[in-house]
């Protein structure tokens, strides 16, 4: 320990990067994240700084953290998977929508603009990872007891999930009066974040360390670098979806 400096928070590095790539021509960025399932502890903080981030209602869920049992008993162990939208490069997805609701932006996120989505859900059909849910308006506070001073905080739930989504920078209203619910919905990595210079929630929010983002056209990034490891794979990726997320085994 003596004379030696302690190593740099990745988180650290991320933030220089991220501002490296927000000073450069948009055209030539390409976002993307690595998830370390080494180093996942399935604590699901992600998913909830990500609900939480993005007003997400009951059964609209961005990042599940998924789980696997490994090895033969008595040699057993679990595994980690959290699955946010891939941002896939050739996007099943996108094909579908009847309305043109849904595309690819120049940093290669898949958006949706929840003002032409018409909830058919097709979108939700042609997705081979599941990553696109439909929003029903529910309110996690609908089935908690009403009576004053039975619930502490009750009140200020409510109220809490009746704000703003901040999705796509954009106010779009109380929740239940409007979109986003009635339409699909999904991961854009946080792009309401990216342009006021902050990571994704899920990354900021990693308990583990074990998800990373940056550019991958940036050679000196730790995504890129990461996407390079021999460790490093991604899901279903015989369907030649190419993936933006990519996994560390
Ligand atoms: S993971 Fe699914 S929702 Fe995301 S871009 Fe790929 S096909 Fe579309
Ligand atoms: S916050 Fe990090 S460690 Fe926790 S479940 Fe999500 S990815 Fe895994």
């Amino acid at each position: 320990m003596s004379g030696s400096l302690p190593m740099e928070d990745p988180l650290v590095r991320m933030y220089r990067e991220l501002k490296r790539a927000l000073a450069k021509d948009q055209s030539q960025v390409k976002w993307a994240m690595v998830i370390d399932q080494a180093k996942c502890i399935g604590c699901h903080a992600c998913a909830v700084a990500c609900a939480s981030e993005n007003r997400l209602g009951p059964g609209v869920v961005y990042r599940p953290v998924m789980e696997e049992e490994t090895g033969t008993y008595p040699n057993v162990g679990r595994r980690f998977l959290p699955r946010p939208c891939m941002q896939c490069e050739n996007p099943p997805c996108v094909s579908v929508c009847p309305v043109t609701a849904t595309w690819k932006n120049a940093q290669g996120v898949t958006v949706i603009d929840y003002t032409r989505c018409i909830g058919c859900r097709y979108c939700l059909a042609a997705c081979p990872y599941g990553a696109r849910c439909s929003d029903f308006g529910g309110f996690y506070t609908s089935r908690t007891p009403q009576e004053p001073g039975l619930i502490q905080g009750r009140y200020a739930a409510r109220a809490y999930e009746q704000q703003n989504a901040p999705e796509y920078a954009k106010s779009w209203g109380q929740r239940g009066k409007g979109s986003p619910v009635g339409n699909a919905r999904k991961c854009h990595f946080c792009l309401h974040r990216l342009e006021v210079e902050q990571l994704p929630s899920c990354v900021t929010s990693c308990v583990g360390r074990a998800t990373y983002f940056g550019d991958r056209t940036d050679p000196g990034s730790l995504v890129s670098e990461l996407m390079g490891s021999p460790r490093a794979y991604a899901l279903k990726a015989e369907l030649g979806t190419r993936p933006n997320v990519h996994y560390l085994a």
